[in-house]
């Protein structure tokens, strides 16, 4: 059989592909099913302030507990999601329950007044004409100001949006929800998109921040994404910091918020609040445990 299949290898793609085709409808199918049922659950990361290392904010990071292959990381179905019309529903539900969950720490104490909540959106969410007002009905009845909430948008949003998306992020701002840029460097977003569009602020990709201590090249983009972000008064984050040496090049960089497994990886509600409540300054020994 291997010899036929080696004779005619479009047969091997054949069942290749339709293997592809079928694994992907089969996850469809039940990632329908989830977020009809919100089986869905959030982990949460912290980002910290430099060089304290105090708590300033988190992000949500939507995880998916599958019947058979078990968790599954966006990575696996955000892609299927966006190609199948599930991404509103299940974008819908992420930023109800994450800014619910912003609510409850606030009431309990567990966080500041400052504190804030970054969640992912896609281009397909910001396509629609009623996604401020809805985000605004979220924000009120959980009463949370839309201050303490962070939209992370990526460059695409901004280099392909179309004029709705566009008013749609004006409508944001007007409400005062903040607009971050997620993995900024990796898209082909130019210095001018950031000062055209409403947003007020990047997050650094991890590819550029993987080499600090090692790559002087890293080193200057990282500079340069600085400069520019001080001169057009956006704040900064560094995403994907993982050891102490990386740490010390962004504290002498001037970058002023990180986030990475250095301080946590992203976890559920309840251990998050148990290791950051009262906003003290992580430990860092017991998050590099983890
Ligand atoms: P992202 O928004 O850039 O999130 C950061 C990713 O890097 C997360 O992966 C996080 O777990 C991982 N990470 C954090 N610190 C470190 C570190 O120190 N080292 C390394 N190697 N990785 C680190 P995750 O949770 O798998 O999420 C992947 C992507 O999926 C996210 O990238 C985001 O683009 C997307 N995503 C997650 N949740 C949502 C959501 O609710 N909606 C949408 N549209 N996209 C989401
Ligand atoms: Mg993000
Ligand atoms: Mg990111
Ligand atoms: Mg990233």
């Amino acid at each position: 059989r291997a010899k036929e299949e080696g004779r005619n290898r479009w047969t091997v793609f054949d069942a290749s592909m339709r293997d592809a085709v079928r694994e992907r409808v089969e996850i469809e199918v039940a990632l329908r099913a989830a977020v009809a049922q919100e089986q869905l659950s959030i982990a949460y990361q912290p980002i910290v302030e430099l060089p304290t290392g105090r708590l300033a904010g988190v992000e949500a990071l939507v995880r998916w507990e599958h019947p058979v292959r078990g968790w599954l990381g966006p990575n696996m179905f955000i892609a299927v999601a966006e190609d199948s019309n599930l991404i509103s529903a299940l974008g819908a539900w992420v930023l109800r329950e994450s800014v619910r969950q912003l609510a409850r720490w606030r009431a309990d104490g567990v966080v500041d007044d400052d504190f804030w909540m970054s969640v992912n959106v896609s281009p397909r969410q910001l396509g629609d004409a009623a996604f401020a007002e809805r985000l605004a009905a979220v924000l009120q009845q959980a009463g949370v100001p839309a201050a303490n909430l962070v939209l992370e948008i990526t460059e695409s949003v901004m280099v392909e949006g179309s004029e709705l998306t566009e008013r749609v992020l004006v409508e944001l701002r007007t409400l005062g929800v903040r607009i971050s840029v997620d993995d900024f460097g990796t898209g082909f977003s130019a210095l001018g998109y950031l000062r055209r569009h409403p947003v007020t602020g990047v997050k650094i990709d991890r590819s550029f921040v993987k080499g600090l201590g090692t790559s002087t090249e890293d080193e200057e983009i990282v500079r340069a994404v600085v400069a520019m972000s001080s001169a057009l008064r956006l704040s900064v984050v560094a995403e994907g910091v993982e050891t102490e040496a990386q740490r010390d090049v962004l504290v002498t960089l001037g970058v002023p918020l990180a986030q990475g497994w250095l301080w946590g990886k992203a976890v559920p509600p309840d251990e998050f609040a148990a290791r950051w409540s009262l906003g003290g300054v992580g430990e860092r020994v017991a998050a590099r445990s983890d």
